[in-house]
């Protein structure tokens, strides 16, 4: 073996170990993901840095820009300087489940705080969320008070969705809980530690367990931008968190067979009988008719619903990352926000 003479150089940084004694510091964690949230992150980012001043902590707030199309990730860069930021920047748009799930993985504070980047999720809640994990509350999480804001179609597919999957889940899922929450440091490490590719984030915050609390609030109206969850998206979101937190879909599609194979059963025997004591009339196109097309319709229906879980199991076999970093701004420069 060859050996390079010379004395051996440590190749550290400064800044590096300065990042070290940062971590021992760092308090709070926000975790925005922003997909064109260009104009609403500026005022987001100053208030969040605002309330952790006045709250007394340190903090770093991660944007996790979710392939945004717009000037997000200009606007952050700027703002960098001034503010405790990181941005975490995804190769393309993730998903905000998965965005969540790169913040979550790069937080380094003791209590890491999810919230929306448009401004609907309300600040004055933070100092009630810490004051709950201070208590002793592993998770605090915002539940809808009222869904006034939305159309009734909307609220009323919403209530449907959640008794299903109250009904279905095995764990429970609180009804109309929403992604901003406060995890302690615990919880953070156990949805680190969850290997799965779909993100059902509502759900497996509640699939880690630990002692949560909610606290019902009044969501704001966005500020600039639209919202991105159009119907179709969470009709996908819905059939995700089913058949990602539930496999009765698939004993419901057995039992229905099994039901329908025995009325079948008993069918066939009545008409074979009836055609040998008394001949065949040859009527009956009615019949014929309907039971091919209600057998066709649920052969297709559970056909489908296999289909969903087969779907689930070759995206978690392939084994890709949840998520493609691009580029990363570095852990947070401490700033003493301490007044
Ligand atoms: N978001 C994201 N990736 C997406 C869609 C949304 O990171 O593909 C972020 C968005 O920037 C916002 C949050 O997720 O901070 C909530 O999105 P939105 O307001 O569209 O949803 P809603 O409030 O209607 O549930
Ligand atoms: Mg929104």
């Amino acid at each position: 073996r060859t050996r390079k003479s010379g004395p051996v150089r440590f190749h550290q940084p400064a800044s590096d170990l300065l990042h070290r004694v940062e971590v021992a510091h760092t308090e709070l964690s926000f975790v925005v993901p922003a997909y064109n949230e260009a104009g609403n992150l500026p005022t987001l980012c100053k208030g969040l840095t605002e309330t952790s001043k006045q709250l007394g902590y340190r903090c770093e707030i991660i944007i996790i820009d979710d392939g945004s199309r717009d000037e997000t990730v200009a606007v952050v860069t700027q703002l960098l300087d001034h503010l405790p930021l990181r941005l975490l920047r995804l190769s393309r748009n993730f998903g905000k489940e998965r965005a969540m799930s790169a913040g979550i993985n790069v937080a380094r504070g003791d209590a890491v705080i999810i919230i929306d980047a448009d401004l609907q999720h309300p600040l004055d809640l933070i100092p009630e969320f810490i004051r709950l994990w201070k208590e002793g509350n592993d998770m605090v999480y915002g539940v809808r008070s009222n869904r006034s804001d939305e159309t009734n179609a909307k609220r009323q597919a919403a209530r449907m969705f959640y008794q299903i999957l109250g009904r279905l889940s095995s764990v429970p899922i609180p009804p109309d809980a929403t992604d901003f929450r406060l995890i302690d440091r615990k919880v953070a490490d156990a949805l680190r530690a969850l290997p799965e590719n779909n993100r059902f984030m509502k759900g497996l915050y509640h699939w880690v367990g630990f002692k949560s609390i909610a606290v019902p609030f009044q969501p704001l109206v966005r500020g600039a931008g639209k919202s991105r969850y159009n119907f179709p998206r969470l009709i996908g979101l819905a059939i995700t968190g089913l058949t990602s937190f539930s496999q009765v879909p698939l004993r419901f599609a057995t039992m229905a067979g099994a039901a329908i194979s025995v009325c079948s059963m008993l069918y066939a025997t009545w008409v074979a009988g009836k055609t040998l004591i008394f001949g065949n009339a040859v009527p009956g196109w009615a019949t014929l008719t309907t039971a091919i097309l209600f057998l066709g319709g649920i052969q297709l229906l559970f056909i489908g619903i296999l289909g969903e879980y087969v779907g689930r199991i070759f995206e978690e076999v392939k084994g890709r990352p949840i998520y493609i970093v691009a580029n990363d701004s570095g852990p947070t420069r401490y700033h003493e926000t301490t007044a």
